[in-house]
């Protein structure tokens, strides 16, 4: 029972299938909210397992938790299976090659994301029931991670209240135990509503909501000096009021990703974008409505977790490549610019040394520069103690939403990375299930870390999961 390899061996016993579901998904790529059919395979998938299943979580139609087993602690493993806009691509090929122009793709390896989760969670239910162990595995299919913040709703309607620990993981260009940094993250419309007019017969009759969104823009780029070194604010204008320059524009809207080292310093940066945005309603007569498309958490660690995660990922070994896996990341390699490749290696504090596939497992105390993002997790591991791995499913130096990572995301080195991260979540989970002594220290550790103030979802109450948004990113 204590013996890893009895774990694994479910892993292997259920490989097949799983990478079947993960090709399946990478040939069907649907973005934030749409996941219908990548979905309904996964729950397919929960149900031939014999696992109970709940569709439709917090009210997302293409959200579901399968659970299986009984009584005990409960542990999740977190997948996902949405895709990118605009990033069609063959796979096995080392050029862009689009199958479809226009189409959407894998560019973050979600296919493999899900499956592996879901491969995890089979294995643990098996091993569950073999040794008559009291405990409940979950797997969470969770959608929209790009843009739509799922499991940020998911979180908020209480998906989460009785979870003990959530495993995570996501494809990379190592194998490591993922470093608990993201940054807090809110994605917000400023709509402008002024008065039309003819440009040139009665421009004093007319209030510009454009001029609005510009006056706006000029604001928050002054801002910039006065805001922390960490934060990051973007903009894309979504609507410009009209393509005829002789018409006052009557409306206009700019969407702001507003994003910043913790939850409070967001909060903050938020209401202070918000004053520039009514400054410029105020300097233009026009109207402004601030409206929150979603938001994120940034991530909180979990000491304990890491190191038992290091421990199963030390005893596993990195994935074991051969030399076709090999020829072809480097083939891959080939398309990537120098800087990307070296920036990469310097996320884990090292010098890029020519290999193309990691064959090492990143040191727990890497002396890292990392590159932040923000990701939906991060609401997860504040209401649960939660950690993720990464596994090395693309060339070294591949950029994350690329035709590269489409196109690699069915090759053997991404089925091997896909099994092996799989044995390395599942190997922690029952870590965490053996050891009660380290599920106290993780919760403690998770108490600690959340602080006198704890969580407050970031999502005001009044805002949906924004279903029909169609933009990814
Ligand atoms: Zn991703």
């Amino acid at each position: 029972m204590d013996n890893r390899n009895d774990l694994w061996r479910h892993v292997d016993a259920n490989k097949e299938r799983l990478i079947a579901l993960s090709d399946r998904v990478w040939g069907m790529p649907e973005v934030c909210y749409t996941e219908a059919r990548s979905s309904a395979e996964h729950t397919a998938e929960l149900e031939h397992q014999g696992f109970r299943v709940t569709k439709n979580v917090a009210e997302i139609p293409t959200a579901v938790i399968g659970e299986a087993g009984e009584g005990g602690p409960v542990i999740a493993f977190m997948g996902e299976y949405d895709a990118l806009p605009g990033l069609s691509q063959e796979a096995g090929v080392a050029s862009h090659k689009p199958v479809e122009d226009g189409g959407h793709g894998h560019g973050c390896g979600h296919n493999l994301l899900g499956s592996a989760a879901l491969l995890a969670a089979v294995a643990m239910k098996e091993w569950l029931a073999e040794n008559k162990l009291p405990g409940r595995v979950r797997y969470y299919g969770c959608p929209a991670e790009e843009g739509g913040a799922a499991k940020a709703f998911m979180v908020r309607a209480g998906a989460f209240d009785d979870v003990d620990v959530a495993i995570s993981w996501h494809p990379s260009s190592w194998w490591e135990v993922a470093p608990p940094l993201a940054l807090a993250n809110t994605r917000a419309d400023f709509v402008f509503t002024g008065r039309t007019s003819h440009a040139a017969a009665a421009p004093h009759l007319g209030r510009s909501a454009l001029d609005a969104v510009e006056l706006m823009n000029v604001g928050v780029n002054y801002m910039r000096e006065h805001m922390p070194s960490d934060a990051r604010v973007h903009y894309a204008v979504l609507d410009t009021g009209g393509i005829a320059p002789n018409v006052v524009q009557a409306h206009a809207r700019v969407r702001y990703s507003i994003r910043a080292r913790d939850l409070r310093g967001m909060l903050e940066l938020v209401q202070r974008v918000k004053k520039i945005a009514e400054g410029a309603a105020l300097m233009t007569e026009t109207k402004m409505e601030m409206r929150i498309v979603s938001a994120v958490s940034d991530l909180l660690g979990n000491t304990p977790l890491e190191q038992a995660m290091h421990g199963v990922m030390e005893e596993l070994g990195p994935p074991h490549f051969d030399d076709a896996d090999r020829a072809f990341a480097q083939d891959i390699r080939k398309t990537l610019q120098p800087q990307e490749i070296a920036s990469i290696w310097r996320t884990i504090g090292m010098e890029d040394s020519g290999a193309a596939l990691a064959d090492f497992l990143v040191p727990l105390d890497a002396k890292r520069n990392p590159a932040i993002g923000s990701t939906d997790i991060g609401d997860v591991s504040w209401a649960v103690p939660t950690v993720q791995a990464h596994a090395p499913t693309v060339a070294i130096g591949t950029p994350f939403h690329t035709w590269q990572v489409v196109s690699q995301g069915k090759t053997p080195a991404a089925h091997k990375a896909m099994i092996h991260v799989a044995k390395a979540m599942v190997g922690t989970g029952a870590a965490v299930l053996l050891d009660p002594a380290l599920m106290a220290a993780a919760k403690a550790d998770h108490k600690k870390k959340l602080g006198a103030d704890g969580y407050t979802s970031p999502l005001p109450p009044e805002v949906k999961p924004p279903l029909t948004m169609s933009l990814g990113g």
